[in-house]
């Protein structure tokens, strides 16, 4: 083993950047590679940031549908992003920030506001070098302060639309030297089950692409169903002039949080030890003990009840449900989580019985709403536990002031107005006329103050606490006897009192519900003490 304090650790100023491209397919893994390598780094002691940049022409992907593209994640200052942003959190257990996602829709608005306002100077526009530079620039303000920066380009090498970041990447190494920056090409060998074997031209053609702009990646991770035999990984260095050492194998693995062992296995590490210059071990001990511990099957199985309104795409809660998973590894039961579609509950809240907590996670619209106070209707009559989650705490209000006497008592999301005296649920100052634009919701960080000896204040261990953020819609202080009639009580506000932030139940075993979503900090290594209570109150 070698000295620790003989290893050179590269800490200077200026960091060190790992680009991740893809070829053949998209979606076959290169976020979790990107984020796994990142961890990795991490375990060996270094800063590690991490970005993702996507071709997209939207601004950012507040607008996105969850069915489609999954859940939005939000980022501590309040940037809307794709659900990538999620994983590396998870994986590097810090805080992506709004540089941390580029989107080409979110560049040509500032050329064109710059342009607009006479900043080039009379010069004509271009994509290089004008919107190569800029996407430089987001990469250099987003890697600014760390030892390694990640980024990983979405979509596949040779897309139309991606040709212009891949050009900034090429680029990029000129600014910084091509010693700094390490290029790593993630490509899909398919199996071709009619002759038993793995297919190697598509990747080979994918290296061709890549070689055509000028990059020759320093790394090829090959990703296969099943392990493939050494044989491929070589076929695909000879016809493509990599070195074979550098063409590595990673076959699907059962669990996304195996992946860093995965990788570890394959031989990335060498290659990252040779360019950071440092051959340590990275300490995994924490990642090897959250695996055995998920690996393992417990006595006990918690049944959990997630009431949502988007059934068709898991990806739509995918902090949520990880948030959950996390939870249940750490106090170590076995986790089952059925979905629920929220309208199919309407007044058949006897499907709940079978459950021994429920979630109500965030959501938009009238769609499911009514399913969504009968869930948290049922919990505060059975004493089940309930999570409410930004929307899951207005529902929970909703079905606490029907309960306290406000029979029609709803949301101004979803037709109660101030003149039927029925809304529980109101849009926030300032909010209204602005209800279907993109970035102009109540977004990223903000303080709560939590009350003494509260249920909250106690699972979190202390009475000042942040949260991130997404909303729109607030609850009307006027109508606090009445929720409280209903069995809820306001155990957390914004410091100034204006906004309710939590409520809990001083009656149940374990009934709290949150404006924020704390799901988007909960970490696999780290369970968010939220959910971490919820499912022990389930044990
Ligand atoms: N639709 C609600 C609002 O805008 C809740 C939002 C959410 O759950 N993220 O306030």
């Amino acid at each position: 083993m070698k000295d620790k304090k003989a290893q050179k650790k590269h800490k200077t100023n200026t960091p060190k950047y790992i680009f991740v491209t893809g070829g053949v397919l998209s979606g076959v893994g290169k976020g979790i590679t990107a984020a796994s390598i990142g961890a990795i780094m991490k375990a060996k002691g270094y800063k590690v940031s991490i970005q993702k940049c996507d071709p997209y022409l939207n601004v950012d992907a507040g607008l996105l549908n969850p069915v489609e593209h999954g859940e939005c994640f939000v980022t501590h200052d309040g940037k809307e992003t794709d659900l990538d942003l999620g994983h590396y959190e998870r994986f590097l257990d810090f805080e992506t920030n709004k540089y941390s996602s580029v989107l080409s829709g979110a560049l040509y608005q500032e050329l064109i506001e710059k342009e607009r306002s006479g900043g080039f100077h009379g010069k004509t526009v271009q994509m290089v070098p004008h919107f190569t530079d800029l996407v430089q620039e987001k990469i250099a303000a987003a890697g600014r302060g760390s030892d390694i920066h990640i980024v990983e380009i979405g979509g596949t090498v040779g897309d139309y639309e991606g040709l212009s970041f891949i050009e900034a990447i090429r680029l990029f190494a000129n600014r910084v030297g091509r010693e700094n920056c390490l290029y790593i090409h993630v490509v899909y060998v398919p199996w071709i089950n009619t002759s038993k074997e793995l297919k190697t031209k598509p990747a080979q053609n994918a290296l061709k692409d890549l070689r055509g702009f000028g990059i020759i990646p320093d790394v090829v991770v090959c990703r296969t169903e099943r392990p493939a035999p050494r044989a491929v990984c070589e076929k695909i260095a000879s016809f493509s002039g990599i070195s074979s050492d550098a063409v590595l194998n990673l076959p699907d693995i059962g669990s996304v949080y195996d992946v860093p062992f995965n990788v570890l296995k394959s031989g990335v590490l060498e290659i990252l030890n040779k360019f950071m210059q440092d051959d340590s071990e990275p300490n995994m001990k924490k990642w090897q003990e959250f695996s055995d511990k998920r690996s393992r099957k417990y006595n006990q199985t918690v049944k959990v009840a997630l009431i949502a309104k988007y059934v068709g795409n898991e990806d739509a809660y995918i902090c949520v449900t990880e948030a959950l998973k996390a939870a249940a590894v750490w106090n170590e039961v076995n986790l089952e989580i059925d979905w629920l579609n929220a309208e199919d509950l309407g007044d058949n809240d006897e499907l709940l019985d079978a459950y021994d907590g429920i979630v109500v996670p965030g959501g938009f619209g009238e769609r499911g709403a009514a399913g969504k106070i009968q869930a948290a209707k049922y919990a505060l009559e059975h004493d089940k536990s309930y999570l409410g989650l930004c929307l899951g705490l207005q529902m929970a209000c909703v079905a606490a002031a029907q309960i306290g006497g406000v029979k029609d008592a709803g949301s101004e999301e979803f037709g109660a107005s101030e003149s039927a005296h029925n809304n529980v649920i109101y849009i926030m100052d300032g909010q209204a006329g602005k209800e279907s634009t993109g970035g102009t919701m109540r977004l990223g960080d903000y303080p709560a103050k939590l009350k003494k000896q509260s249920k909250v204040a106690k699972i979190y261990g202390e009475e000042k606490v942040t949260e991130r953020h997404r909303h729109r819609y607030e609850v009307n202080q006027k109508f606090l006897p009445e929720i409280e009639a209903g069995g809820l009580i306001v155990s957390g506000t914004s410091p100034n009192g204006k906004l309710v932030e939590f409520v809990e139940s001083p009656r149940c075993k374990f009934f709290v519900a949150t404006q924020a979503h704390p799901e988007f900090k909960s970490r696999p290594l780290n369970a968010h003490p939220l959910f971490s209570a919820f499912i022990r109150s389930l044990k």
